[in-house]
């Protein structure tokens, strides 16, 4: 039995690896942020039986290689050997993956990527993360940071022009100017404060677009354009045959379509076909993402 786990700032999700696959969460727990013994605690109660393996799925810098992970939101795990620490302690085989290359990961094998040779999966929330597999396989890279298009100071506050008025933000990595510090929900409600001197939530914002309300109306055409900008890039290096979402703003559905017209414009290859989509599994990716990697990285193990 594999049990897998969702762990981000907030709550540790989990369920238990079906013969088929899937994974269901069966609950969830708060996260205990600021003590290790907790944190040990808090995934041992939920490990199932003595021994057992269990694949988690961490918001947050993973690197393979080190075995060293840097959770911003989970500030007991910084500079930790998560993996193995947690497999001492805990007396029973780990596996960690990131949690967007686990969505991507559960994309390119069971998801709107089956079949396709390059995905590239994205996340849209609270920040804006990636994930890139090609043939099926994951790609972790340099200091397995593949798939961060989040970070980098890019983003042309004025969209070459074309907008002025908005800020040039200050982004959590120490940058500015990242596509994480505009493209995400935080990001267009940034962008709005700044346009239009009000505090809004991304929803309400999104909500005032649905309605053709002029203010939001414009907020979402700025973030569309910045965010598509740097989506073209990605999509003329990688080439790929699919970009499934998750993450918050996923769930409006027009406003992934107009990121996907967008991009696809500003692209050199034609699309026929959307690129941008919402991701089959943009509400499970980390528990089915954690279960595909267990199978792959934790030997003989059954579920
Ligand atoms: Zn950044």
């Amino acid at each position: 039995m594999i049990t897998c786990f969702d762990i981000g700032g907030s709550f540790i999700r989990h369920g238990e690896m079906q013969l088929d696959g899937t994974v269901a969460e069966t609950a969830r727990v708060e996260t205990p942020r600021d003590n290790w013994t907790d944190f040990i605690h808090a995934v041992g109660q939920s490990s199932g039986e003595a021994g057992s393996p269990i694949s988690i799925s961490l918001a947050g810098a993973y690197d393979e290689r080190t075995g060293i992970a840097d959770v911003a939101n989970i500030p007991c795990l910084h500079g930790r050997y998560v993996q193995r620490e947690l497999s001492d302690a805990l007396n029973r085989p780990v596996a960690i993956i990131n949690d967007a290359n686990a969505f991507a990961l559960a994309e390119a094998v069971d998801g709107v990527g089956n079949g396709k040779p390059v995905v590239f999966g994205v996340i849209l929330g609270s920040g804006v993360g990636g994930g890139l597999v090609i043939n099926g396989d994951l790609v972790n890279g340099f200091g397995g940071m593949a798939g961060e298009w989040g970070h980098g100071p890019i983003v042309d506050p004025t969209a070459g022009g074309k907008f002025s008025g908005i800020e040039h933000y200050a982004c959590g990595c120490g940058q500015v100017g990242c596509v994480d510090a505009t493209g995400s929900a935080r990001g267009m409600e940034r962008i709005h404060a700044s346009l239009h001197g009000k505090t809004l939530s991304s929803k309400e914002i999104t909500s005032a677009w649905h309605r053709n309300d002029p203010s939001g109306t414009e907020t979402v055409e700025v973030f569309t354009t910045l965010l598509s900008r740097a989506l073209s890039v990605l999509v003329n290096t990688l080439g790929p045959d699919v970009i499934p979402v998750s993450g918050g703003l996923s769930n409006d559905t027009k406003l992934l379509e107009l990121i996907d017209k967008k991009t696809r414009a500003l692209v050199l290859a034609h699309y026929s076909a959307p690129l941008v989509v919402r991701g089959q599994f943009a509400e499970n990716g980390g528990l089915h993402g954690a279960g595909i990697f267990a199978r792959r990285n934790l030997g003989n193990v059954h579920s």
